[in-house]
């Protein structure tokens, strides 16, 4: 599991090793050795200066360090040690943390932010159609699986066919289609229906970065993402993060585009 490379100390990364075979053990021990040198912690990358992807098994949620810390997506329930290690990693307490972005109700995105809240005291933001269902502890509405085999298959396997409760937790912000944020010298949410119809994807200039949530994904190779609720609103969803002007994009599921990314996402999307 790739959750258990967050461990921190020597002894418990070992111990979390003995179940895998050992050639995963070797590539996982690498893997720590080459973050740690860079400073990370282990499940943690640097995207940009300021910008972490904590890697929460699947699902990805990222750390801006602006002075204070802001929060994008909480991983499924029960991910906050985890957040609150990679924080912490970065000389920080969960105190410090003053802004929770959830970009749609899917429980791998809005799973902890309950906790997340309770634990740091931070100001919660969504879009005001995805808000409600977290409001109740509700996190999916009906969807299909993408077009093609693959991405079919892993729909089949990666996606519950009940929804997930999550505990409920209080919005405090809703965000909508341009609304800027006065976080990390500005944030602009994109309304991107489609995949979850309160979804927001967020335009970060000073970095020229987007992020792009599940309105699409980089897994299992760049493109759509494994289900939509709606794919033609989500291809028109996928249109307008085409037109707009970014370098680099992270997503929710799969690595980051670290350069170039407007352009594959014109020539992915924009017709
Ligand atoms: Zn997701």
């Amino acid at each position: 599991m790739e959750g258990e490379t967050t461990k921190t100390s020597k002894d418990s990364k070992l111990t979390s090793f003995n179940h895998l075979d050992p050639s995963r053990q070797s590539l996982h021990a690498l893997r720590d050795r080459k973050r740690l040198s860079s400073g990370a912690m282990a499940g943690t990358t640097q995207v940009v200066k300021g910008l972490l992807q904590i890697s929460l098994g699947g699902v990805n949620a990222f750390l801006i360090d602006d002075g204070e810390l802001t929060l994008i997506d909480t991983g499924l329930p029960k991910s906050d040690d985890k957040i609150v290690a990679a924080i912490e990693s970065t000389g920080k307490n969960v105190t410090d943390l003053k802004h929770i972005i959830v970009t749609h109700c899917h429980p791998d995105h809005a799973g902890s932010v309950a906790a997340l809240k309770r634990r740091s005291g931070a100001r919660v933001y969504m879009h005001p159609v995805d808000a409600a269902m977290v409001r109740k502890g509700e996190s999916a509405r009906p969807m299909s699986p993408s077009p093609g085999l693959l991405r079919g298959l892993m729909y089949r396997l990666f996606i519950p066919k009940t929804p997930q409760p999550i505990e409920p937790c209080a919005i405090d912000q809703e965000v909508n289609d341009g609304t800027e944020l006065p976080i990390a010298g500005g944030l602009k949410a994109i309304h991107v229906p489609g995949q979850c119809a309160g979804q927001v994807a967020l335009l970060w200039p000073r970095r020229r970065l987007l992020f792009v949530a599940d309105a699409c994904a980089n897994m299992p190779t760049f493109g759509y993402a494994l289900g939509y609720e709606d794919l033609e609103e989500g291809r028109k969803s996928l249109r307008k993060l085409a037109a707009l002007d970014f370098d680099v994009a992270v997503f929710g599921h799969g690595s980051p585009i670290k350069s170039g990314a407007a352009q594959k996402f014109r020539q992915a999307f924009a017709s």
